[in-house]
Formats: C-alpha cells, structure tokens, sequence
C-alpha cells in the first residue's frame, strides 16, 4: 500500500495567489461593469526585448539543420552562458567565481525550493520574515520545519527572524542558532535592501556558527544605491558559507520563458564534502531544466544591445515603482520599499489588518494588491503593491487609491 509524504498536509491550504485569484474572480463575476487593475502579482508584464526575440529566432533555426541540432543540454549548462553570467555578473564586479561554479537552470523557483534536498534533515533554518513563501513550503515538505502552529501562524522548528519598519527590515542575528539562512535581497515583499556592510556581518555570523546562507538575488537588477551588493559574492569569506540564486525572470522577462542559475562555490564544503558535488547530482541534472533555445536567448541578456534594452526595460519598471511610492506617500500612506525593488511595502490604515484592506482596496478602488499576512507572520498589518503592471494602469491604480 501506497503512502503519502504526510508533510505535504501541514502546508496552509491554500497556496497566497490562489485564495487572491478565488476572491477576485468572485468580485469581478459579481461586478462585470468594473475594470480592475492588477498590482499583486509579482508577473511582469512588458514583451521580451528584440535582442533576445532575435538569439531565440536564430536558435530555432539551429534547431532545424541536422548540423546546428542540439539535443539534451549539458548537464550544468552551455558554456557560452556560463562564461556571460561569470564575466558580467561576477567577474565584473571583482567576485571570485567562475564559469564552472555556475549551475544553469529553468528558473529560480525550483532552485531555492529543491536545494534543501542536500542538507541534513536536522538542520534548523532561518528565513527573512515577511518573505517570499517557498523557502518555508519547501522545507515544511521536506519536514524539517515541525508542526503549524494556528494561533501564531508559525512552523514550530523554523527561525523567523522579523523584518519590520522597527528594524528598518533587516534582521538582527537571531538567538537560536541557525544551520540554513534563507535571505532575500532586495527583499520580496518589503522591497528592502543589505548595504554591503550588513551583509558582510551576515557572512561573518554564518562563518563563526557554520551555518550556510542561501542568498536570493532574484531582484538584483533593480538596485539603484551604489552601497547595495548585487551578490553576497562581492562579501569577504562567502566562497566558504553561501549558495546564490539568480533569474531571468525580472531582469529580463523570462517568467514564461523559464531560466536561472545557482551559483555554488567549489570552496563550499561540510567537511571533505563538497557542495557543488552534491549540487550536480541534483534532480534533472540531464536537461538542467533550460532549453539550448532558452540558453541563447539568456546569452542575449548580456549583449550590448540586451543589456541597453533591458535597463531601459528595468526603468520602466522602475518608474512606475516612483509612481506608487510617491502617491501613496501623499496619499497619507507609511511607505517602503520602491527604490532598489518593483516592490511596494505599506502599512494598512490603523485598525484594518492585511485582508480587509485587500477586500476594502479591491471593493473600493477596484486594485488588487497582496495582502502582507501571506507573506509571515510579520507581514500582518502589510500590504505588497509591484510596479510590475503598465505605466499607464499603475498612475489610474494610484489616482484611484488617492481619491478614497
Ligand atoms: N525568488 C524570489 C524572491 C521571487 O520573488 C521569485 C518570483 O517571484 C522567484 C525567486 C522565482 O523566480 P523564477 O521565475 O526564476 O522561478
């Protein structure tokens, strides 16, 4: 007889999105002569840029001559990436790593939530709290993050370290000591960012205790201050403590396109173990995920012409991030974020806390944002608006927002 993995059941029972979607599909039913704006989804909305259109035109044409065919993709990925990401995400700003420490993938997505596969089931991990919810589902799956407790909506064996307006969003090191430390910067939801000196303390504390950091920088192209790293690789000491993730997804538009990569330093050991070994065994090492067409088009996002598109794509995000954050500001609003991030971190008026502003800005001004319980405990009495939609809908969305 069959059994099931029992720790699936302990997850929440609905995933964030869909509980939103449900509720706005039943007002948009019951409400057809509405037009509603979208700013909760962190999708991205703008098309691919040309340079990127035309690598994945000329990859498909490869893809039909029996000389220029590919079949399954090397098993860490094509080279030609591997050397862009090294030379222009890491090389460029004087990090110590190289092509062959960079694991390609579809997305990084599947990356931060498989990568617990290779730790111990009795490491206790810590996680950013508000934070974007899959570094806990993937280790409550794992079972590594004990019982949910209801009353403080809280796995009893994670660490949540708070990130709230008190702290200016970044965690102070926590009491317990962890072995796993998710974080996340430019955080998902609070759009908060590490000067370089937090983060070195951070790569320090995971040294001095042993404990590994697993750094996403999914939102690393949108940082705008100089005094922000846009990897924990740019930290004295992190070969020796830290695994990074990075996408293609908001950088470049690839949410329907699907590319990543993990980076894990060959210097990164548990005693004679090498991490970066365990890593290539990882599931679908054979295809890694990402198409030889996908990896051309990624290969792109380092052109000249790729890299000029896309920052001006970036800065379309950007503006409309300047949009939000200034007119809820004047709307009276405590505002966060925006400035290194597409994300919009506000606190809900006194006495509503973070679903029935969802439903009062969804009833009132017809807005969907994400309400910031969804996001941690810490997150209650939050609520994550993106730049991520059009110029256009976000200045209406705001307008809307500032007549209420
Ligand atoms: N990491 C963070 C912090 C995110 O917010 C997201 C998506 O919203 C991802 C990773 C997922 O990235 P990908 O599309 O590459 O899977």
């Amino acid at each position: 007889m069959f059994k099931i993995n029992e720790n699936y059941l302990k997850l929440p029972g609905s995933y964030l999105f869909s509980t939103i979607g449900k509720k706005v599909a039943a007002y948009a039913e019951a409400h057809p002569d509405k037009r509603l704006i979208r700013l909760g989804i962190g999708d991205v909305t703008q098309p691919l840029a040309p340079a990127i259109i035309r690598a994945l035109h000329a990859a498909v044409d490869e893809m039909g001559s029996r000389e220029t065919f590919r079949g399954y993709a090397p098993d860490l990925g094509y080279d030609f990436l591997r050397t862009a990401i090294a030379e222009n995400d890491y090389k460029s700003r004087g990090c110590d790593i190289s092509a062959d420490e960079i694991f390609v993938s579809d997305g990084a997505k599947c990356d931060c939530s498989n990568i617990q596969e290779i730790f111990g089931q009795d490491n206790r991990i810590a996680v950013c709290d508000p934070v974007y919810p899959v570094y806990v589902d993937s280790n409550v799956m794992a079972g590594r993050a004990g019982e949910w407790i209801p009353e403080k909506e809280m796995f009893s064996n994670v660490i949540y370290m708070p990130c709230t307006m008190d702290n200016d969003f970044v965690p102070a090191f926590p009491k317990e000591t962890p072995d796993m430390i998710y974080l996340c910067y430019p955080n998902n939801p609070t759009g908060a960012t590490l000067t370089k000196a937090q983060l070195q303390d951070w790569v320090d504390y995971a040294n001095r205790v042993g404990a590994v950091i697993l750094y996403d920088a999914a939102y690393e192209a949108y940082i705008s201050e100089e005094n922000v790293p846009h990897s924990i690789f740019e930290c004295e000491g992190a070969r020796t403590c830290a695994i990074e993730f990075r996408s293609f997804s908001k950088n470049a538009g690839f949410t329907g396109v699907r590319l990543g990569f993990t980076v894990v330093p060959r210097d990164l050991k548990c005693g004679d173990v090498s991490l970066h070994s365990l890593w290539a065994r990882r599931h679908g090492t054979k295809y890694n995920g990402a198409p030889y067409i996908i990896q051309r088009a990624g290969e792109a996002v380092y052109s000249p012409e790729g890299k000029a598109e896309l920052k001006e794509q970036v800065a379309y995000y950007m503006k409309n991030a300047h949009v939000i954050y200034e007119g809820l500001k004047s709307a009276g609003y405590t505002v966060a974020g925006g400035v290194n991030a597409p994300y919009i971190w506000l606190k809900t008026p006194e006495g509503m806390d973070s679903w029935k502003f969802f439903d009062y800005l969804l009833e009132t001004a017809n807005v969907v944002g994400t309400p910031g319980s969804g996001f941690g405990p810490s997150g209650e009495g939050y609520f994550r608006l993106t730049a991520f939609g059009t110029y256009e809908n976000t200045v209406e969305a705001i307008e809307r927002i500032k007549k209420l």
